[in-house]
């Protein structure tokens, strides 16, 4: 039984609800708007006044408006750019998944720790695909290729896909296409709470919806612009709900003062929010946080008054698979911090299953 110290006192002010993204500049790409939905999106812009423009190549945005780099950057974060996919050969996405499904690229968040930070380089801006027809047909050959084994896509590898859903609605359209597929999976995972549109689609259990959830710590410091742990956790009850197999990314985990009452707290709470459905069929994925050098010089750019600990003598070096070093937790760390929360989780969630720790 695990004593909890509250890491906070509970604020007594209701805050208004985490609202729905709106972007303050939108480029199209020309072709796109030869598709439904890339009509439907400069609808959506037109009603709502947001500035538009038009843009060559969804990969390359010459004018976005600020001064410098680091007012460009906060800009990038608020402009969506909509065009069509061409490259439809989808990237492995070990663990969680077989292949990453390219619905979007980008997010409106400002995690410190996210590894968009380094991967998306100079191109932070949000672009999502009109043609998720094209998306959907590229599933499709990736499945009949693996039969009779379950093809599993991840959809949230290179942005946060429910954030945006309300003006592609691109979430919905490859959930009901898995829904038909029997040897088709799909998973995303989320930090925002909007997940109306979601509920009322059949799913037939081939979607598993999974929420990144964190200590209180980690939430407050490093992760602005994100829905707040307390709406993420009604969603995961709407979702489990309607349903959906529902699981926790706990990630990145964070070595802080006070990090066992942090995730103490947070698997109790957990447990005392969901309903007893969610508990069925419950999945866990626990990552701890880690860096390469690229992404310290970018975070400590981006977000100088972080306090995101990245002291390369205090980590252990391990291999990446881009082939750049990224530096983890000391061994005895990782074996106390994985110990820890394995024994949080199933001291909650006896049926639980974690599916790794890496
Ligand atoms: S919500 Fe996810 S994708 Fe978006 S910035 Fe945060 S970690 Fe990155």
């Amino acid at each position: 039984m695990t004593v909890l110290t509250p890491e906070r006192p509970i604020s007594r002010t209701p805050r208004k609800p985490t609202g729905l993204f709106i972007p303050e500049l939108v480029y199209f790409e020309p072709d796109a708007l030869s598709y439904p939905k890339g009509e439907r999106i400069m609808e959506w812009v037109r009603e709502r006044g947001i500035p538009y423009r038009m843009t060559t190549s969804h990969n390359r945005i010459t004018n976005l408006p600020g001064e410098g780099e680091m007012e460009q950057y906060k800009i990038a974060k608020r402009t969506l750019v909509v065009g069509v996919r061409k490259t439809l050969e989808f990237d492995q996405s070990k663990p969680s998944a077989e292949y990453a499904i390219p619905i979007a690229t980008g997010c409106m968040g400002h995690c410190h720790y996210c590894y968009l930070q380094t991967t998306l380089g100079a191109k932070p801006y949000i672009r999502v695909y009109v043609n998720t027809g094209d998306i959907i047909a590229a599933a499709k050959r990736y499945i009949e290729e693996r039969a009779p084994e379950i093809t599993t896509f991840e959809a949230a590898c290179t942005s946060d896909p429910l954030g945006i859903e309300h003006i592609t609605g691109s979430l919905s359209e490859l959930i009901s296409f898995m829904a038909e597929e029997p040897l088709g999976r799909l998973r995303f995972v989320t930090k925002y709470q909007h997940v109306e549109p979601l509920l009322e689609l059949a799913h037939n259990d081939h979607t598993r919806i999974r929420f990144s959830v964190n200590a209180g710590y980690v939430i407050r410091n490093f992760e602005p612009n994100t829905s707040r742990f307390e709406e993420r956790i009604e969603a995961a009850r709407q979702v489990a709900r309607a349903g959906y197999p529902l699981g926790f990314i706990i990630a990145p985990i964070i070595w802080y003062d006070g990090w066992q009452e942090g995730y103490a707290e947070l698997l109790a709470k957990l447990a005392q929010a969901l309903p007893p459905e969610a508990g069925k069929d419950l999945t866990f994925e626990l990552i701890q946080h880690r860096f390469t050098k690229t992404a310290k010089a970018v975070i400590e750019k981006r977000y100088p008054k972080t306090k995101l600990e990245m002291d390369i003598e205090k980590r252990k070096k391990k291999w990446g698979r881009w082939g750049q070093n990224k530096y983890v937790y000391q061994g005895e760390q990782q074996n106390a911090l994985r110990e820890f929360i394995t024994e949080r989780i199933f001291e909650h969630f006896p049926a639980g299953r974690i599916d790794y720790f890496t």
